[in-house]
């Protein structure tokens, strides 16, 4: 965007949805081509925006939810119970059996889990009802170094290496009115390489042979990488599941399931923040910005951040040379956020140009972990805009006091 345009008021974010598109229709070309019988499950956690879950929703995805309160959210932005797909540790018995008796796709997690079904199974004794199993495996012996989980055991699922997956199995396969008709092998990654997915892709030929299943899905979960520059990206990904997956399975009996999020939104999603106010203190010149660490880092882990600098009343053509005229370059900027935490720190500049009140600063690839997460700390829940080639349009609004006090009593 250049000086001249009418902008937004800081902060906000911003969706570019032609990028969204595109990166949604990398994702089910690839899925096309690779193996053909696909569904795409789109993680809520990762970024529930209403506009965001429209999008998918059009175009096709089922919704990917962890919770009651996500799952009820999904039910409320218009998904049927039939085009869920229920995950995680933490499910609500009530939403755990409509969409068992819905036809959508219930990974199980727990042995609470599997009593919850024994109990629908004898409320509906003439149903047959399919379920999947959420897979604990040790997927860091397979990639060495690659898994958040590292040497320790993930949290989630049947562990297979302690006999636990076994012994679900053979529960569901004793009980009537049961089909064991998937497998989830969702495993978050630091790495997201196509060689995780590679991995992942082998767990489910060796689960399906060693235990004889007829699976009718397999369910990949999430954590690609996309719009990463030198990183894989969906077409990476799937013709290397395809060709393990293919030792064991068809297209034809099997469906690929997978479950983006941070892929899919991280590249189309802008967060644009102003410099309200600059200072020095003991020779250190903060800069103060209105967009704070808690709206795009609220986990506080990143070290760094992509980002590039709008400076107030020069063309854009000059500010990306940093060729500045009236602008000294500072040996070291600290850009801050607007809450009164010390933690609120941004990044460090060197040897850039004086950043003065107006310039904006536009964090890059926000797009997951970042809304869903962000807290509602001394500023409301920023807007945010879709944008259209030079059209931006509001899809939520900056949240006010009556949205913070909506269910209270005062
Ligand atoms: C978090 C999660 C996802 C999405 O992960 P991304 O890293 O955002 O792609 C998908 N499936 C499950 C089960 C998850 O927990």
């Amino acid at each position: 965007m250049t000086g001249n345009t009418e902008q937004p008021k800081t902060p906000y974010f911003v969706i570019d949805e032609p990028v969204l598109q595109r990166y949604y229709d990398m994702l089910t070309g690839s899925l096309a081509s690779a193996w053909g019988n696909y569904l795409v499950g789109y993680s809520f956690k990762t970024n529930s925006l209403p506009w965001l879950v429209s999008f998918v929703k059009d175009r096709g995805a089922c919704a990917e939810v962890v919770s009651e309160d996500e799952y009820s959210l999904a039910r409320y932005l218009g998904y049927l119970d039939s085009e869920i797909i229920y995950n995680g540790p933490y499910k609500g018995e009530r939403s755990f059996c409509d969409v068992l008796l819905a036809g959508g796709i219930v990974n199980l997690d727990s042995m609470q889990e599997i009593r919850w079904l024994a109990d629908l199974v004898s409320r509906y004794p003439d149903r047959t009802f399919q379920a999947g199993i959420r897979v604990n495996f040790n997927l860091e012996k397979m990639c060495p170094g690659e898994t958040t989980m590292g040497e320790e055991s993930g949290r989630f699922g049947f562990c297979y290496e302690t006999g636990r997956f076994a012994e679900a199995l053979k529960l569901l396969q004793e009980m009537p009115g049961v089909s064991v008709t998937g497998l989830h092998l969702h495993s978050s990654s630091k790495s997201r390489s196509v060689n995780i997915f590679r991995a992942i892709a082998r767990m489910a030929c060796q689960l399906q042979e060693e235990f004889n299943l007829k699976l009718s899905y397999i369910d990949l979960g999430g954590g690609y990488c996309g719009g990463m520059a030198g990183r894989p990206e969906y077409p990476d990904y799937f013709p290397a599941v395809a060709e393990e997956l293919r030792r064991r399975f068809s297209p034809e009996q099997t469906r690929l399931i997978v479950e983006p999020g941070i892929s899919l939104i991280s590249k189309c999603t802008t967060f644009v923040t102003g410099v309200f106010d600059t200072r020095d203190i003991k020779g250190t010149r903060y800069v103060m910005t209105d967009g704070s660490r808690f709206n795009i880092d609220p986990t506080m882990i990143k070290s760094s951040h992509l980002y590039h600098v709008d400076y107030t009343d020069v063309s854009a053509e000059i500010s990306s040379e940093h060729n500045l005229s009236g602008r000294k370059p500072l040996t070291r900027q600290i850009v801050s956020g607007f809450t009164c935490m010390e933690v609120d720190r941004l990044f460090t500049c060197e040897d850039q140009p004086e950043l003065i009140p107006g310039d904006r600063i536009i964090y890059e690839n926000v797009g997951g972990y970042t809304m869903s997460l962000n807290p509602l700390f001394i500023q409301y829940f920023p807007a945010v805009y879709v944008r259209n080639g030079n059209k931006l349009r509001m899809v939520r609004r900056k949240w006010t006091p009556a949205d913070y006090v909506q269910g209270s009593e005062f």
